[in-house]
């Protein structure tokens, strides 16, 4: 009889679905360096949204460029030796190189594609032939903790602007004030629920059904409705009770942003995260059904991509309307903007950047003072070796009380994903 043995690593048993980091203090790397690298890089599959086609995050962030080389990086790992570094292509190990201690363990780079190549049409049809993918940020960096990365940043992002025009970023500051955004895809579904942290309503338009029943069930919005009349009663009262409410609305951003501006309403804050960035993959054109986007985009790619353009400028249009009637817009990291920009024309610049990036207006001042995003991971899977970072955290930065405030907030609202993580901004 053949006994089936389990393999070291559950990569190495892939394509499946089922990836576990491993846990506790025992090495299957020939070192520690090595073995935290090898379970970030399980981490991130347990936590993806399709660990099977190796996608951590939006749409098309990967974590390796495909299976046989998600397998030989984990090989290369199990044999690294602390005086090497092994060389990630695009999600590929090319090489081992003689290196020294004080060398990174691991160098990835990922589609650096630059110049004249680097154009939309290249990298699909790169991608097409498997012979490129998009890193995201955190995916192929092996980094992503799952939805507390992005949540922490937008917490942060909608406090300084509760600092800076709401009088403050509590209950009593926030509480009769709500935004309208778009979008709960897998950075997106941190807007309603960090938005709730603060006291602040929420009104976000999806036009996926799906997203809306997974954000419902695991709690991050109150509410689901394909009616705009209810979803602006529900949190416009909200907002005038001092109640806190988060409402996810059935609906295509480019249709119900300007109705609801043609109805006089302006929120306090309006933004957007479609996956707008992305013009054939990302954002659905007002008119298409979503159970005809797929197909669409199959037959007709540069027909799909104009009108995906031609509706992010309505919404554009709609946000400057906001804006001028006095609410507080901004672009949150989308490129909802320049892909307007391109069906309205350029000399539409000086107009449409009217509405600030979230990173200048916002966040940059921050990291001008040092402050930032910080992760930490128990990678002995241990939650109480978590909560001893965590109190060392809130011991260092006891100068920055909104350092323990957001540990706390965050152990009340955030479920474990995967290896036991926390991300904190803090200062330096
Ligand atoms: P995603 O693909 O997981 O989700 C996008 C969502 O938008 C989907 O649920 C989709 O159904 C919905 N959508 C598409 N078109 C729509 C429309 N017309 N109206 C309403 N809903 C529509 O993407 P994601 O991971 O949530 O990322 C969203 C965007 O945020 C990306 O462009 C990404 O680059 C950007 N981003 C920003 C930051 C930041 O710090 N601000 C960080 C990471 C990513």
């Amino acid at each position: 009889m053949i006994e089936k043995s389990t393999p070291v690593s559950d990569i190495l048993a892939g394509p499946t679905a089922s990836v576990r980091a491993a846990r506790g203090s025992e090495l299957r790397a020939k070192n520690w360096r090595a073995e935290a690298l090898l379970r970030m890089f399980e981490n991130v599959l347990e936590v993806g949204e399709d660990p099977v086609a190796l996608v951590i995050y939006a749409s098309l962030g990967k974590a390796a460029r495909n299976w046989d080389q998600a397998k030989a990086i984990v090989r290369a790992l199990l044999e690294l030796e602390e005086e090497q570094t092994l060389v990630l292509q695009t999600g590929a190990a090319i090489g081992v190189m003689q290196t020294g201690r004080n060398a990174p363990m691991v160098i990835s780079a990922v589609n650096n594609t630059v110049g004249v190549w680097a154009t939309p049409e290249r990298f699909y049809a790169r991608l097409a032939s498997g012979d490129t993918i998009w890193g995201g940020l955190t995916a192929a960096a092996w980094q992503y903790i799952g939805r507390q990365g992005v949540l922490c940043g937008t917490y942060e992002l909608l406090r300084t602007i509760g600092m800076r025009h709401c009088g403050g970023a509590n209950h009593e500051a926030m509480a009769h004030r709500w935004m309208l955004t778009a979008g709960l895809g897998g950075m997106g579904s941190s807007q309603p629920i960090s938005a709730a942290m603060l006291g602040l309503s929420s009104l976000t338009v999806e036009v996926d059904p799906a997203k809306l029943h997974k954000l419902h069930a695991a709690g991050g919005i109150d509410r689901m409705t394909d009616d705009l009349d209810e979803a602006l009663a529900t949190v416009m009262s909200a907002a005038q009770d001092g109640r806190t409410v988060a409402v996810g609305l059935k609906g295509n951003a480019a249709d119900v942003f300007p109705e609801i501006r043609r109805r006089g309403i302006v929120p306090t804050i309006v933004t957007d995260q479609t996956a707008a960035h992305d013009a054939r993959y990302g954002y659905l054109p007002s008119g298409i059904a979503l159970e005809d986007w797929a197909a669409y985009r199959e037959a007709h790619p540069q027909e799909l991509e104009d009108r995906a353009k031609a509706s992010m400028a309505v919404q554009v249009e709609a946000m400057l309307a906001f804006q001028e009637a006095g609410a507080i817009v901004f672009e949150n990291g989308n490129n909802l903007r320049v892909q307007a920009l391109e069906y309205l024309g350029h000399d539409q610049a000086e107009r449409v950047y009217r509405i600030p990036g979230f990173m200048p207006e916002y966040l940059r001042p921050l990291f001008s003072r040092g402050i930032g995003p910080f992760r930490w991971i128990a990678l002995s899977g241990d939650e109480r070796d978590l909560e001893q970072v965590d109190q060392l955290a809130a011991t260092l930065f006891s100068k920055r009380p909104e350092v323990a405030e957001w540990i706390e907030l965050a152990r009340r609202h955030i479920p474990t994903q995967g290896l036991p993580a926390r991300s904190c901004w803090l200062g330096h």
